[in-house]
């Protein structure tokens, strides 16, 4: 491929016309949870070596807001639980043209991070939370414990967040009982609240993924039973449609991968905690930002290069199955959720 000059007015714009202006950034493949929806209970980590430096992380944001993107999500694995994270979002924050810096957390390390991340200049959060069960949570996340997550919820409420949302995955005969005492909770608390099918992402040994799954369709209905749901116009460019709930100020979002289609929208990609430029979350089209950032002469210029490239082999869209056999390899911890 011939190199791409880079001039000031680029952007990152695909074969579709589709302009990339949100990248999803893990920081980090280690967590301190072990959902069994996104990971095996034995996990083999990356080794240190092969993760992206901190300064690596920045010049790699500041490339992409040079080039258009204006908001940057950081999340893992667990991203509060990489040294230095919250340096990391300060520099990030700094960057002239980002509108939008928010991140994604389970919650764990809220209670100490929630002030520190809200003077780094982040705006958004987003907690995830399956259950509000001590015992089915501790279920689904295998170690966690669930008056931390709640007691860190409290935490970024206090510290002045404008949007905290939360995440749940929805598991058939698992969790699927509490998805209205979740949408109470979060209406209650002031908080918006998103139901996540659950995605083929790397091998599970937990359950089978065919078995567990619980639609949207079947999640909203089972909301409309206690709640009046209407259609909100607010969207990402991704895959979650949104709802208001009659008599409450928040929205339920419902992010349905399998059911309906979102990719002629899709605006963003994403960045593995090894440097691994993934162009769409369900097929496997990479470039290794890495080696890039690696190579000898590495310059600001050479990122910017490397990322209008990557436009040439962004997919038009991905094709989840609901299969035994996982059809993407790396968890969701590797991919960044
Ligand atoms: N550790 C943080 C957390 O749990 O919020 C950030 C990373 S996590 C991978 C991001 C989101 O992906 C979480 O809301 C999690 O529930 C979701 N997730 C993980 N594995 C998933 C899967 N196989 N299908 C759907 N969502 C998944
Ligand atoms: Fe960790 Fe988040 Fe994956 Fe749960 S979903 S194991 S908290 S990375």
């Amino acid at each position: 491929m011939e190199a791409a000059l880079v001039t000031q007015t680029d952007k990152l714009i695909d074969k579709f016309g589709r302009q990339v202006t949100y990248v999803r950034l893990s920081v980090t493949d280690r967590c301190d949870f072990r959902c069994v929806y996104c990971m095996s209970e034995e996990m083999t980590f990356l080794p240190r070596e092969e993760v992206l430096t901190l300064e690596e992380i920045s010049l790699l944001s500041q490339a992409f807001v040079e080039l258009g993107v204006n908001k940057i999500r950081i999340t893992g694995g667990e991203p509060l639980v990489r040294n230095g994270v919250v340096g990391l979002l300060d520099n990030i924050a700094k960057l002239d043209g980002l509108d939008e810096l928010v991140i994604t957390t389970n919650g764990s390390q809220l209670v100490k991070l929630a002030q520190p991340l809200k003077d780094a200049g982040v705006r958004r959060v987003n907690i995830s939370l399956d259950s509000l069960d001590p015992e089915k949570f501790k279920k689904v996340t295998r170690v966690g414990e669930l008056s931390t997550v709640l007691a860190g919820i409290q935490a970024a409420k206090k510290a002045g967040f404008e949007k905290i949302k939360l995440n749940a995955v929805i598991l058939k005969n698992r969790n699927d009982d509490e998805i209205n005492r979740l949408v109470q909770y979060a209406m209650d608390e002031g908080l918006d609240i998103s139901f996540i099918e659950e995605m083929p992402l790397g091998a599970i040994s937990e359950h089978s993924r065919a078995e567990a799954y619980y639609s949207s369709d079947q999640i909203k209905q089972d909301i409309e039973q206690q709640f009046e749901l209407l259609a909100s116009s607010k969207t990402t460019g991704g895959p979650a449609r949104y709802y208001e709930v009659a008599g409450y100020d928040n929205l339920v979002g419902f992010i349905s991968p399998h059911s309906h289609n979102f990719c002629d929208t899709c605006n963003r990609v994403r960045v593995t905690a090894s440097g691994l430029l993934l162009l769409c979350l369900g097929q496997e089209h990479s470039m290794d930002l890495k080696r890039v950032l690696r190579q000898g002469d590495a310059s600001l210029y050479s990122v910017k290069q490397a990322l209008i490239e990557s436009m040439e082999i962004k997919p038009k869209g991905h094709d989840f199955k609901l299969s035994e056999q996982p059809v993407i390899f790396r968890h969701m911890s590797v991919t960044g959720g």
